[in-house]
């Protein structure tokens, strides 16, 4: 069932045990499970079924620090969530992500890869994806690893006659919680705000907050303000250790083989370090994408040059009328070391609509990104050259330790960290199955859960993570 209002959700008389608040791929995933598990479940969605301009201006907020995208462009609010403009880019976290790692400090999750495996069958369904491959090392410090290029599932295209059609599902659209009130045990409740006035307060069994790598942070450290603590009693690190995927070009290479690694439908192939790698450079972990422009015979020549000398090969392409670049570029995204001081606030001087802060979110790369990307790109030129596969230049203003360029890619779109799992309830806000710290029947979906960030797109592992916390949750609900 989907309402267009909360009012007309409540003439509906729906008895749900659990509210999810969100309806993006976390939200979406959990209900789904649910609702499978015969559990009457409520998806409070803040937007409306397509965009509009009104609900998307609740997402604004400012950044302190280093240059980020504005925060209303960066996702979205609307049924779906971000995953309406999502680009599909698939990769599961790596293993050693999930482990402690001595040189990076607050690292390791209290649950391994192997916890999430038994649900990529799952989210292979979910998101339309192929098999996956195993990584295949190319030397003892690079993998040639997999990202895949999917068909970006829109989760409300997708799902939504599905939901309409479930008796044990309900979707209430426009309506968005505006605080959680608990007693440092449990929620009592939520503030409702519907198609733009206060909907008064609903309460359910269980909450699931699902508001996407940024808001479940803001809603959380409001509730928490207006409650005393009481909804997260241990909230030293709520909002804290953000964490992105800064992406920059990195340079271009000139390959010896254009075969030697089969690349994908727009000619791009993936490479990140071993861990013996990582932990001899003391740095991150990292994801090389090598676009390669393939040219016939003297064009590839002339490409090949504009890696070296490029005044001259763009002399040579003018010639032939062309405009050829180096023939491969690389753009290197990396891991962000997981830092307390990066971290979500609540504005002191602007509010939404609703009346609810906006965010201030402080946000800087450090020192050992910085090496990790130069390294990073050392050392997958070494491994070319060493196989004989290639050669590399690194952009000069990573050479030179200049400032990160403001016209590039500059991070991925992906919001990580903030309501952090862990066992130490100093550094982290949910335990190993996403319930919050002290809390009975407060629990969070998405990104803001991830203790590291590793390399890859979030959305493969938000997924999984929301299968298990969804069949977790059926059992806990259940019994
Ligand atoms: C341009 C772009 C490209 C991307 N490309 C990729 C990619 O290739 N691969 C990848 O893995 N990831 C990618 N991402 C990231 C991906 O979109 C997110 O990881 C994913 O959407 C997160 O899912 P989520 O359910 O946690 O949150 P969201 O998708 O953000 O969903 C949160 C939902 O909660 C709703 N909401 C917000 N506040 C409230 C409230 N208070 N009450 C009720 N509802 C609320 C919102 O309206 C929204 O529907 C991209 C993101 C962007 C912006």
């Amino acid at each position: 069932m989907i309402f267009d209002s909360y009012e007309a959700y409540r003439a509906a008389n729906f008895s749900p045990k659990v509210c999810i608040l969100g309806s993006g791929p976390a939200g979406t995933t959990i209900a789904r499970k649910l609702g499978a598990a015969g559990i009457p479940v409520v998806v409070m969605e803040a937007g409306p079924r397509e965009f509009s301009d009104e609900s998307q201006d609740f997402y604004r907020g400012s950044t302190v620090g280093d240059f980020y995208f504005d925060l209303d462009i960066t996702r979205l609010r609307f049924m779906g969530g971000s995953s309406n403009h999502w680009a599909g880019w698939c990769r599961v976290l790596d293993k050693q992500d999930f482990e402690p790692r001595a040189w990076v400090p607050d690292t390791g999750w209290p649950i391994r890869r192997t916890d999430i495996e038994p649900y990529l069958p799952e989210v292979r369904d979910i998101l339309d994806l192929p098999a996956l491959r195993p990584d295949m090392p190319i030397s003892d410090d690079i993998r040639w690893v997999q990202l895949i290029k999917s068909p970006a599932v829109r989760f409300a295209e997708k799902f939504g006659d599905e939901l309409d059609k479930a008796t044990n599902i309900a979707v209430v659209l426009n309506t968005c919680a505006t605080e959680l009130a608990g007693d440092g045990k449990r929620v009592t409740g939520a503030r409702l705000w519907s198609n733009g006035q206060d909907a008064g307060s609903f309460s359910a069994d269980y909450f699931i907050v699902c508001t996407g790598g940024l808001e479940n942070s803001r809603l959380l450290l409001w509730s928490n303000q207006r409650s005393n603590g009481g909804v997260v009693p241990n909230a030293m690190a709520l909002g804290r250790y953000w964490m992105e995927h800064p992406t920059f070009e990195g340079g271009n290479a000139i390959l010896a083989n254009y075969n030697a690694f089969e690349v994908d439908a727009v000619n791009e192939a993936f490479f990140s370090p071993t861990l013996t790698a990582m932990e001899r450079l003391q740095i991150m972990n990292f994801g090389i994408r090598l676009i390669e422009t393939p040219y016939p015979g003297v064009k590839s020549l002339i490409a090949d040059l504009a890696c070296t000398a490029p005044d001259m090969a763009e002399w040579m392409s003018s010639k032939l009328s062309q405009r050829l670049r180096c023939a491969a570029q690389l753009y290197v995204a990396w891991e962000q070391a997981p830092l307390a001081s990066n971290q979500i606030e609540l504005s002191k001087t602007d509010v939404d609509h609703a009346g609810v802060p906006r965010i201030e979110l402080h946000w800087k790369k450090s020192e050992l990104e910085h090496r990790t990307l130069l390294e990073g790109l050392r050392l997958f030129g070494k491994t070319l050259i060493e196989k004989d596969l290639g050669r590399v230049r690194i952009a000069d203003w990573i050479s030179n330790g200049q400032d990160y360029p403001t016209d590039d890619e500059t991070a991925g779109h992906h919001h990580m960290g903030g309501t952090r799992m862990g066992t130490d309830i100093s550094k982290s806000v949910v335990d190993a199955n996403c319930k919050v710290h002290g809390m009975d029947n407060l629990y969070v979906g998405g990104s803001s859960v991830f203790c590291t960030s590793g390399q890859c797109n979030p959305t493969t592992t938000i997924t999984a993570l929301a299968c298990r916390l969804g069949e977790h949750l059926s059992k806990v609900v259940t019994a």
